[in-house]
């Protein structure tokens, strides 16, 4: 299907007025300031022009009117008289207050008096000028005038308030497309259009063979339709992308963006939630609007778990009826374009299992292209993307830091090559090292190293066997990861910590269970032989003992006494029962199971730590002089041990 010039015309002027909404919006802004300054140099000018001395009927009957001083009088709205001195009398001493009042001379109104009955005001004028003759007679006019203050009185605050309003209004559609306050019930996806295409192509995104190849066909949908449709196939209508965190999934739908060649509307799940009811589900139908009518196109939502969240979950704790509605709108939308209009959504989330399952079903976001955490040959690759712009130095040797670096995410290794010319960087070097790239990622893992916080020696002591118990317990274990250094240094929360290169593995056994126990009871047996007291540095061992003990047996059903069966939950529905799904028989057997399973663990652990008691004092010993033991130091101390793929995890005190 070729993409209709006139729609791409279209898009330009949306475009062009993007571009022009801004200064639109400032001089929508200056003109309302300039409104508000008017309006208050206008009153300032009306109240200075109208301006008089208010006097009683007395002080003027007694001193002007029987004086002849007075020139006129004009009665304005029949409720206020204003009386003008004759311009020659004004230099009188008793007119002195007026020079003071106005500062210079004034052709009048000079005072005023407030009339309680206009006709008790033209009596008692009368009366006073009944035997002037007639050329003395005062010249009484009557004006309706507007009383300008009057109205300003309310005008100004209206103004105000409407300033206020604007300026809120304002600032929430500023988030919006359009930046007006009128539009922010309208989407506020970006929009990527040919001409102004995003820059990642699929060239950035190393690793992924297959999410990029299920992507590459969906892009192919939409640049070829026909070549689906006419064997009668249904183009799909969503792709939900999930996995966790920094595996590439944004970047993914930005690559799509840059190779598809139609307009791509951009948006985060959040986007639509706002504290008005009813603008998430207006903001999702705008969002299916302007795509319909740019077709082919394509719409991400990024994050979808903020809209699209178990509505299951949500009426437990009776909250978040927008989001609801929000997610509502998004399902009528779904189902509401045919098979082959030509749009297509992907939705991006790490949490797929909250999602709604309404959602997920054929005919939404039927497609799910799982992302996984990167192995090793894929993190070689994207190590090589990123290492694309640094300054390499000759010694660099990627394969090395793919294989330092299990478990690490794209954005993690990102992150590190970004950390090791920083490195590099701060310590003036022309170029990015192994060492760099080494201690970045030893900083990601374990934190920021604080070597100047200071520990008694006695702590050292302790913090130095607590490790030392680690590396021998785990150096006799037949199933732990292989030990590459052990650590004294303070690093981010942990006082020291023992360096593991874990195997790449995707199933644990047993075994391998117990001995990582074992190896994380370590530390804490090591304090316990050789000081015969124990310390509350063994926190995050013991967090971690514990939850692998409970998984064990109340998940992975490896426990002989409750059996081959598993109370996880997949759906998170426990969580709103809010009771266990087992009998308090259960509950009790599986703590003692737990209980027993962590003493038995402990109890061989001792055993290797005081059969090996020999080399974990020698083990301190070093540790305490050097801070840091590297393998091959170990090895010397421990003996060799047999060799393994390997992996990063650290047990630290
Ligand atoms: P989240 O779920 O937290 O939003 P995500 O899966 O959307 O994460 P991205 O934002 O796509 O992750 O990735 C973050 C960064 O990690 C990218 O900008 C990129 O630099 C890097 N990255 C991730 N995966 C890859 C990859 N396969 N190739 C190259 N770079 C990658």
């Amino acid at each position: 299907m070729k993409t209709d010039p006139k729609k791409h015309k279209d898009l330009d002027s949306i475009k062009k007025n993007k571009q022009r909404l801004p200064s639109q919006k400032n001089k929508a802004y200056l003109w309302f300031y300039i409104f508000v300054s008017l309006i208050l140099i206008f009153s300032l000018f009306i109240k200075y022009n109208s301006a008089t001395k208010e006097i009683s009927w007395l002080r003027f009957d007694r001193d002007m009117l029987r004086q002849n001083d007075v020139e006129k009088i004009v009665v304005i709205n029949q409720s206020v008289a204003k009386i003008y001195i004759k311009e020659n009398k004004l230099s009188d001493p008793k007119y002195k207050e007026l020079r003071e009042y106005f500062s210079q001379s004034k052709s009048g109104p000079h005072y005023s008096i407030r009339l309680g009955s206009l006709e008790n005001f033209e009596h008692k004028l009368e009366e006073v000028q009944k035997d002037f003759p007639d050329e003395a007679r005062i010249q009484v006019t009557f004006v309706n005038q507007i009383n300008w203050t009057s109205y300003l009185s309310w005008i100004i605050p209206m103004a105000f308030i409407f300033f206020i309003w604007f300026f809120l209004l304002g600032r929430m559609g500023s988030k919006g497309r359009a930046g007006s306050i009128f539009n922010f019930t309208k989407s506020t996806a970006k929009l990527t259009t040919k001409e102004s295409k995003s820059k990642v192509t699929f060239n950035d995104i190393a690793g992924l063979k297959e999410a990029k190849t299920e992507i590459m066909e969906i892009v192919d949908f939409l640049k070829n339709p026909d070549t689906y449709t006419k064997l009668g196939a249904k183009i799909p209508r969503g792709v939900m992308l999930v996995g966790p965190p920094g595996t590439g999934k944004t970047l993914l739908a930005k690559a799509v963006a840059g190779e598809a060649q139609v307009p791509f509307f951009f948006l985060s799940g959040s986007e639509f939630v706002e504290m008005f009811v009813g603008v998430g589900a207006s903001r999702v139908r705008d969002l299916f609007k302007q795509a319909k009518e740019n077709t082919p196109s394509i719409i991400f939502i990024d994050e979808i778990d903020a809209v699209g969240r178990s509505r299951n979950r949500s009426n437990m704790l009776q909250a978040n009826d927008e989001r609801e509605n929000t997610l509502n709108q998004l399902l009528a939308e779904l189902d509401g374009f045919g098979a082959n209009t030509g749009v297509i959504v992907l939705a991006a989330t790490n949490r797929a299992d909250i999602l709604d399952k309404a959602l997920l079903r054929p005919g939404r976001f039927d497609r799910h292209i799982y992302l996984e955490l990167p192995d090793k040959e894929e993190r070689l690759e994207i190590f090589k993307v990123h290492l694309r712009p640094l300054k390499k130095a000759k010694d660099l040797n990627v394969e090395e830091l793919a294989a330092i670096c299990p478990g690490f995410s794209g954005a993690d290794i990102a992150n590190i090559c970004n950390e090791a010319a920083l490195i590099a960087a701060r310590q003036h070097k022309k170029e990015v090292h192994q060492t760099d790239f080494i201690k970045a990622r030893d900083r990601i893992v374990g934190g920021l190293e604080r070597k100047n916080k200071i520990t008694s020696t006695k702590e050292k002591e302790i913090i130095a066997y607590h490790e030392a118990g680690h590396a021998v317990a785990s150096w006799y274990l037949k199933n732990v990861d292989s030990l590459v250094k052990v650590s004294i240094i303070p690093r981010g929360k942990s006082l020291g910590s023992a360096w593991y290169l874990p195997e790449e593995r995707l199933i644990i056994t047993k075994s391998q269970f117990i001995d990582q126990i074992c190896a994380s009871l370590g530390g804490r047996v090591a304090e316990e032989i050789i000081f015969d007291d124990v310390s509350s540095g063994a926190l995050d061992d013991l967090e971690k003992v514990t939850k692998q003990a409970y998984s064990m047996v109340a998940y992975f059903g490896l426990n002989e006494e409750i059996g081959p069966v598993s109370f996880y939950d997949s759906m998170g529905k426990n969580e709103q029962l809010l009771v266990k799904p087992y009998s308090e028989n259960t509950a009790q057997k599986i703590d003692k199971e737990v209980r027993n399973l962590i003493g038995s663990a402990y109890k061989r652990t001792k055993q290797i730590l005081l059969d090996h008691r020999n080399e974990l004092e020698q083990l301190t010993a070093l540790l305490i002089k050097k801070e840091v033991v590297e393998k091959d130091e170990l090895e010397k101390i421990l003996g060799k041990r047999n060799n393994k793929n390997l992996t990063v995890s650290s047990y630290k005190t």
